[in-house]
C-alpha cells in the first residue's frame, strides 16, 4: 500500500476545485449561488418552465425544438446542483474528512470505528472507506491511481 496520505491531498485538490468552479459560476452573473427553477405565467411564452440564475430567466425548450438550449429535466437538474448546493456539499465533504483524516503508517484512521470483533475497520497503512468512496466521483481524474477503487 503506497502512503496514505495522497489519497486526502487528492479529495481536498478536487474539493478546491469543485469549491472554485461554483465559486466563478456564480458569480458569473452577480454572484447569486442559488439558482431556481421556476414556473413562467406567462401567456406569450408557451414553455412555463424557467431556470432562474440572479437576473437571468432561461426558458426551457419545448419537446421538438431542436434549437433550444435545454429542456425542463435539464433545468431541474442544473437548479438542484447549483453552486450553493456544490459549496453545501464541499463544506460537509471538507468536515468528513476532519473526522476521517485517515490512517497512518504506524495508526488507525481516527473517524473509522473497529468492527464487533475489535479489529480496526482501517487499520494503519491501509485506505479509509470514507476516502476511498469520496474519491470514486473523481476516478476520471489524471491524479486518480487505479489502487484506489472500492473492492
Ligand atoms: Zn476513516
Amino acid at each position: 500500500m503506497g502512503d496514505t496520505s495522497e489519497i486526502l491531498s487528492f479529495i481536498r485538490a478536487r474539493l478546491d476545485e469543485d469549491e472554485q468552479a461554483a465559486m466563478r459560476a456564480a458569480g458569473t452573473f452577480g454572484g447569486d449561488a442559488v439558482w431556481r427553477r421556476n414556473t413562467l405565467a406567462d401567456p406569450d411564452y408557451p414553455a412555463d418552465h424557467v431556470l432562474v440564475i440572479f437576473q437571468r430567466v432561461i426558458p426551457a425548450g419545448l419537446p421538438g425544438d431542436d434549437e433550444a438550449p435545454l429542456r425542463v429535466d435539464e433545468l431541474d437538474h442544473i437548479a438542484g446542483h447549483d453552486p450553493a448546493r456544490v459549496l453545501a456539499e464541499v463544506n460537509a465533504k471538507r468536515r468528513i474528512l476532519e473526522r476521517h483524516p485517515g490512517a497512518t503508517a504506524t495508526d488507525e484512521c481516527p473517524g473509522c470505528s473497529a468492527w464487533l470483533d475489535g479489529t480496526w475497520r482501517t487499520p494503519p497503512g491501509t485506505l479509509c472507506p470514507e476516502q476511498v468512496d469520496m474519491a470514486l466521483p473523481y476516478a476520471g481524474h489524471a491524479d486518480y491511481r487505479p489502487e484506489w477503487r472500492p473492492t
